[in-house]
């Protein structure tokens, strides 16, 4: 089994004389800040003047523009939208680069797919928690973490790793795990991930078994509790148990269910355009699709999403949703799984 890390195999001391420049103040740009700052490290956050500039400011953090933040800093951790960060990059970071400083990612894709070229004299690395920004702030505050990847693409000092495992325990990453993997690693497994699994597999699973049942007359109401709402239970089933915890749970005729339907909706055929989409994903063309979507401000993204907002399945969930209070939506869009 690949070696995992925890916070007693960790020396923090490299990280402790050194400034750490957060670069946003998102999802996880507020995490990382406010965990290393309470871990005892220094840290300024680098920002424009806007919502997450005041929202720092509030939090009793340093904050300073881009440039200055970079400028002083000796590890930079680029916490911006992957879209945006190849600009602001080139513009406002880059010139304050220094020798020996550190180039620091949550996300490989600018990096893997060269949409960020840094000089060879700084260390560049990756610290990927796996979990979306504000789990890693409140695991955090509640004493846990979130695991976190690390992977070294450059090491100009000798020390990148040191300084990537010292900057994941400050992250509160050592308490549930710090494992190896590379900038290719952490790119491709995340983005197929997130496409084949997480979010475009479950979301198109749980559209067609909707418009399944409702095509057949029943309820969108019900259809929307036994094809949304309740796939929670689920999730937190496997999260604890995984698929064996989960069937235990579940009755025998639902595990019945489980063996002869499953296969027949996610059969040979489906695996082999997962296939067909990772290798989208390997050899570029997903990443050049979606650089191009956003060089033309996104037409087709918008187009989706305000299609997708008005299917029959989020109005129904909108109104049920009215009536379950309890049922909140903590975080807005970046709550939910978005593994960088
Ligand atoms: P968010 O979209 O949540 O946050 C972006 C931040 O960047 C905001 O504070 C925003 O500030 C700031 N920003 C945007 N444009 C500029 C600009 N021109 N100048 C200065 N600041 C700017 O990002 P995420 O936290 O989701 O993602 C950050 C990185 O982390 C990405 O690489 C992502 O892949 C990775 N990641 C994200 C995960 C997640 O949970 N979301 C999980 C793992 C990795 P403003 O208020 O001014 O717009
Ligand atoms: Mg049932
Ligand atoms: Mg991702």
């Amino acid at each position: 089994m690949t070696k995992v890390l925890y916070n007693h195999n960790i020396e923090e001391a490299i990280l402790q004389e050194k400034k750490i420049a957060v670069i946003g103040y998102g999802s996880q740009g507020h995490a990382h800040a406010l965990n290393l700052k309470e871990s005892g490290f220094d840290v300024v956050v680098g920002l424009r003047k806007g919502k997450s500039w005041d929202k720092a400011q509030e939090d009793g953090v340093e904050v300073a523009t881009v440039e200055d933040a970079s400028k002083q800093a000796d590890v930079i951790m680029i916490l911006l939208p992957d879209e945006y960060q190849p600009t602001i990059y080139k513009e406002q970071i880059e010139p304050n680069l220094e020798s020996g400083n550190a180039l620091v990612f949550a996300h490989g894709f600018n990096i893997h797919f060269s949409q960020i070229v840094p000089p060879s004299d700084v260390d560049v690395f990756l610290i990927a928690p796996k979990g979306p920004g504000h789990l890693v702030r409140r695991t955090f505050e509640d004493g846990a973490g979130v695991p976190a990847l690390y992977g070294i693409y450059q090491d100009a000092t000798g020390q990148a790793k040191d300084i990537a495992l010292a900057y994941a325990k400050g992250i509160g990453g050592g308490r549930a795990g710090v494992l190896e993997t590379s900038f290719q690693e952490e790119t491709e497994t995340d983005l197929f991930g997130e496409q084949a699994v997480l979010c475009g597999g479950v979301s198109h699973l749980v559209k067609a078994g909707f418009e399944t049942l409702v095509e057949a007359g029943y309820q969108p109401e019900v259809a929307y509790f036994e094809c949304m709402h309740e796939l929670k239970l689920i999730v937190d089933l496997l999260y604890e148990g995984g698929l064996e915890g989960m069937r235990y749970s579940i009755s025998d005729t639902a595990q019945w269910g489980d063996f002869v339907s499953g296969p027949r909706v996610v059969d040979a055929d489906t695996k082999a355009r997962m296939k067909d989409i990772l290798t989208d994903i390997q050899n570029g063309t997903f990443a050049h699709g979606w650089i191009l979507e956003n060089q033309a401000n996104r037409p087709q993204f918008n187009a989706i999403n305000a299609r997708e907002n008005k299917h029959q399945i989020e109005e129904v969930g909108r109104q049920l949703r009215e009536l379950m209070p309890f049922v909140k939506q903590s975080q807005k869009k970046k709550d939910v799984v978005n593994n960088g």
